[in-house]
């Protein structure tokens, strides 16, 4: 089987409330997703999407996956789909790093691969859980009383898991720590996010102000040496996941014990091929994981749900799914969905999902 084409298409996603990230520092509006199409001379065709998190939350942005795409592309076509390793090394000679540039490439591969072996994508991996997986819901409240809000809407929605955004103010901060824990539940997973947002001072502050409470946080600081200079100084587990990217940065966070908790951003990583890795370091030295889509469509949600299907379930804290926070959706409703506040892994072939095509606009981008 050979890829014969590539079709690239570019989707603005508006988010329905405008997000703040790390205290208001970062503002986010509409996404900017980029749906590839890979088609074989087999008549099987595989969808992959790329979506950052805007261009100001980490190195990556919209543009630079279809730039990405356009140099990788004649390492492409050809190729035999089911075999992502020999894909993934064929774009890594052609373009070294620009991970979340590949990601869209790889998920497309296993999408076809799935479907091929008439297999989901969490079952060709080797095994997928049946398990409903949470989602964390996003709460990017700034207030202890929007907060309160925005969890108790959740909740009625039957989510069980909260990523707390905070980091800025060291005392709001602490301030909604303590109202949080207090609105907790016995069986919530709660995540406090810091997104980079804190000095290691101020980490220190909130996390040993807290350390009653034995509390998560994610991404404390800006950088894997700051969060590896704090860990001796605090009891919080921590989780990470703007640093983790390569496989080496997930090595060192085994080796060197810099965090308890990996969170896998699928498309940050470079896709399920390269994830998979990272889950494997995780599992080999006892660190549990969130798996997330960076953002985007209901695409990037089930190929997060694959990989999260492959992890044992007492290891996997919560996935994260962007679904339910963009107006626009590209596959009609069908696809994984959000149901009391869990995904559900489906059954057909591959990706599980494919978008309406009149829904994606003209092609942005043809290779063949
Ligand atoms: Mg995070």
């Amino acid at each position: 089987m050979k890829i014969t084409r590539i079709t690239v298409y570019q989707v603005n996603l508006p988010l329905e409330h405008p997000y703040w990230l790390s205290g208001g520092r970062l503002k986010f509006e509409t996404l900017d997703a980029t749906l590839v199409k890979l088609e074989t001379d087999a008549g099987l065709i595989g969808w992959g999407e790329g979506t950052p998190w805007g261009h100001t939350y980490v190195p990556a942005h919209g543009p630079g996956i279809r730039a990405g795409i356009e140099t990788m592309a004649p390492f492409i076509l050809g190729l035999d789909p089911r075999c992502a390793l020999d894909v993934e090394r064929a774009i890594d000679l052609a373009l070294p790093g620009h991970l979340y540039a590949k990601s869209p490439i790889d998920m497309a591969c296993w999408d076809i691969a799935g479907q091929a072996a008439g297999l989901p994508i969490a079952d060709l991996m080797g095994g997928g859980s049946r398990s409903p997986k949470p989602i964390a819901a996003s709460v990017g409240a700034k207030t202890v009383e929007e907060t309160r809000k925005v969890v108790a809407r959740y909740r009625d929605r039957g989510y069980i898991a909260f990523s707390v955004k905070i980091g800025g103010d060291v005392a709001r901060d602490i301030a909604r720590i303590r109202d949080m824990e207090a609105l907790r539940h016995p069986s919530d997973i709660v995540l406090y996010d810091v997104n980079r947002g804190w000095s290691r001072q101020q980490a220190l502050s909130v996390m040993r102000a807290t350390e009653d409470l034995a509390v998560m946080f994610e991404q404390p600081c800006e950088s894997l040496d700051d969060i590896a200079a704090i860990a001796p100084k605090h009891a919080a587990p921590v989780s990470v996941d703007e640093s983790l990217v390569t496989l080496q940065d997930a090595t060192r966070i085994a080796r060197d014990g810099v965090a308890e908790v990996f969170g896998i951003k699928l498309n940050r990583v470079g896709g399920l091929t390269k994830a998979a890795r990272m889950r494997d370091v995780a599992l080999a030295h006892g660190i549990d994981m969130f798996v997330m889509a960076t953002g985007g469509t209901v695409l990037a949600d089930a190929e997060a749900l694959h990989l999260a299907a492959t992890i044992p379930d007492d290891h996997l804290h919560a996935v994260w799914a962007c679904q339910d926070m963009i107006t626009v959706d590209i596959a009609g409703g069908r696809g994984p969905r959000a149901t009391d506040g869990h995904l559900h892994l489906p059954e057909a072939p591959g990706l599980g999902v494919h978008p309406d095509e009149d829904s994606v606009g003209e092609p942005v981008a043809v290779y063949e």
